[in-house]
């Protein structure tokens, strides 16, 4: 996992930066635009959940989001949904956002760009044959790029995705510790990284962040904040 070195709202761009720092740097615009949300600039929240589909935390996950009528936006690995796409096809019937986290969710920056080719389009192929028509969203794992990554992506028609808050929920020892890291750094128009499966291996615990989600949802509905899909945080930000 990448060290935590973003703090400022897209410092990158002042910095003209060493390249660690722009390939992985959630909010770096060194390469190029890549979403991440807002911050600050509406009470929109977008809830992502990547290195899914995963048994059984994605279904207790959709029983949750259901259960406060809130769509999100789920970033699958390819070699996941190959597994199980019943899984991916309950996210996506249940009115999710599914994008593509690549299909064995290498680290990219040391990725040539045949393989992350090959990894975005299998990836692009298994999705499709599960749930048919989804978004062309695509997240890089462990948020790392390079511009050959971006340029890739954008030539098979995705659009990179990443995050403006990170949770720790991969390492938290409790619910608590993931809604405490949230709202530490939550001020609306949000992208927030969760997890509802986990890369090393399928199965990863994810009860922490099911729980955590549900306590998050009931505490920013309860202060007038609107839980939104990726695209439709875009929509709302450029009509
Ligand atoms: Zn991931």
């Amino acid at each position: 996992m990448f060290p935590e070195i973003i703090a400022g709202v897209a410092a990158a761009g002042a910095a003209g930066g060493v390249f660690a720092y722009g390939a992985a740097a959630a909010k770096s615009q060194l390469f190029g635009t890549t979403f991440f949300g807002a911050p600050g600039a509406s009470k929109q929240i977008a809830l992502t959940y990547d290195d899914g589909p995963n048994d059984p935390w994605t279904g207790k996950l959709l029983d949750v989001l259901d259960k406060h009528s809130v769509r999100a936006t789920f970033f699958l690995i390819g070699k996941y949904v190959e597994m199980r796409p019943e899984i991916a096809r309950a996210v996506a019937q249940r009115g999710h956002v599914v994008g593509n986290h690549t299909f064995s969710h290498p680290n990219l920056i040391f990725t040539s760009q045949n393989a992350l080719r090959g990894e975005l389009e299998r990836t692009e192929a298994v999705i499709t044959q599960a749930i048919g028509q989804h978004s062309r969203l695509f997240r890089p794992p462990f948020g790392a790029r390079r511009p050959a990554t971006l340029r890739v992506a954008r030539a098979i028609g995705l659009e990179p995705i990443l995050w403006s808050v990170k949770c720790w929920d991969w390492t938290a020892p409790s619910a608590d510790y993931i809604v405490e890291k949230a709202r530490q750094r939550i001020r609306g128009g949000d992208v927030v990284l969760l997890h509802d499966g986990g890369h090393v291996a399928f199965g990863a615990g994810r009860g922490h962040t099911v729980e955590a989600s549900d306590e998050l949802i009931r505490r920013y509905k309860g202060e007038g904040y609107e839980f939104v899909t990726v695209p439709e945080m875009q929509t709302a930000l450029v009509p």
